[in-house]
């Protein structure tokens, strides 16, 4: 019998099941590893191909001693989540939309990602089934849209995300509700029939936005969960970071936007990197991402361009940065 998808997060959480293959690697750095904990899912490790030691998906998920140092110029908290936190998990940033860190959790843990450092424990919106984040979301009548990010929102129960939608449903000004997950690539497996049964009842807009790097990452289990999400009456759109060795030309990058339209899903944000600490080797450097997207430009259609973008702490609004 399959695992279900519990089963494989859990294991992917606790480490079990790491195949030889990662725990072997030359490359891999125990020291990193204990610094931010290695976790794979394994639709990603599936992916991998063990015989390319540049594998684009490989190189974003396996610990490697770089993430030891420490680089000037690089931060815990680098686009500012904690000046912005205005109740235990809930940032509010950007006019009209409120981010809730849902879950502490990911499917993946992204050597890259911004918010390694974050504190989840003490920040976490579902505490008290939501109770502070709705308040405080009710007595902003301009706040139109509400978005789960985290960590991965969908590591969270279904029943979780019921508790959290059936708090908004009276709340007239609430429109849209957003989901920023890499899971329904990385453990298609959750997007299973009460989560689309719950999905499709909801009365809010929905948007997901995604979260792939490199074409490799749409196997053709996320290709199916997608088509699924699509079907159930999501808006799919993609974010994707700049990054050193892993998407860093714009031929990898065209393939991708193509990849994502054929799969139903639009490229939205090319971010660049953020420069958070102990990921300092995958930064791109900004004129050299100016660059490569303007070469993106001239290799496809106009809709098929993510706008790039860097987040500037205090600012109320993404920066576009390109040429
Ligand atoms: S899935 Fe997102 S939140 Fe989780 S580790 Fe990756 S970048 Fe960070």
């Amino acid at each position: 019998m399959s695992s279900t998808w519990q089963q494989q997060l859990k294991q992917a959480l606790n480490n079990q099941k790491h195949p030889d293959f990662l725990h072997q690697h030359p490359q891999h750095s125990t020291a990193a590893a204990a610094l931010f904990s290695h976790v794979i899912a394994p639709d990603m490790f599936d992916a991998i191909d063990q015989k390319n030691p540049q594998d684009p998906i490989l190189k974003q998920f396996l610990p490697v001693a770089d993430e030891t140092i420490n680089t000037p110029g690089f931060h815990a908290d680098p686009v500012d989540d904690n000046q912005a936190t205005q109740v235990a998990g809930l940032i509010h940033k950007y006019h009209g939309r409120v981010l809730l860190i849902a879950s502490g959790s990911c499917a993946v843990n992204c050597r890259y990602c911004f918010r390694r450092h974050f504190p989840y424990t003490k920040s976490y919106a579902p505490r008290n089934n939501w109770r502070a984040s709705i308040e405080y979301i009710k007595a902003h009548k301009d706040i139109h849209e509400v978005i789960l990010s985290g960590g991965d929102p969908l590591t969270l129960e279904t029943t979780k995300l019921q508790q959290l939608t059936a708090a908004l449903a009276p709340v007239e000004h609430v429109k849209t509700l957003r989901i920023h997950s890499r899971i329904p690539v990385v453990l298609s497996q959750r997007i299973d029939q009460e989560f689309l049964h719950w999905s499709r009842q909801l009365k809010l807009n929905k948007v997901m936005v995604l979260h792939v790097n490199h074409a490799n990452e749409l196997t053709n289990k996320a290709q199916a969960a997608i088509t699924k999400l699509k079907q159930a009456g999501y808006t799919l759109l993609n974010q994707s970071v700049i990054l050193k060795g892993v998407n860093d030309t714009a031929t990898v990058l065209a393939q991708l936007s193509q990849q994502l339209f054929e799969s139903g899903v639009l490229p939205y944000y090319l971010h660049q990197f953020d420069q958070v600490q102990n990921a300092a080797h995958f930064m791109v450097d900004e004129a050299t991402s100016q660059k490569i997207h303007q070469d993106l430009q001239s290799l496809l259609p106009g809709y098929l361009v993510p706008k790039l973008v860097k987040e500037v702490a205090g600012e109320k609004n993404k920066t576009q940065i390109s040429l």
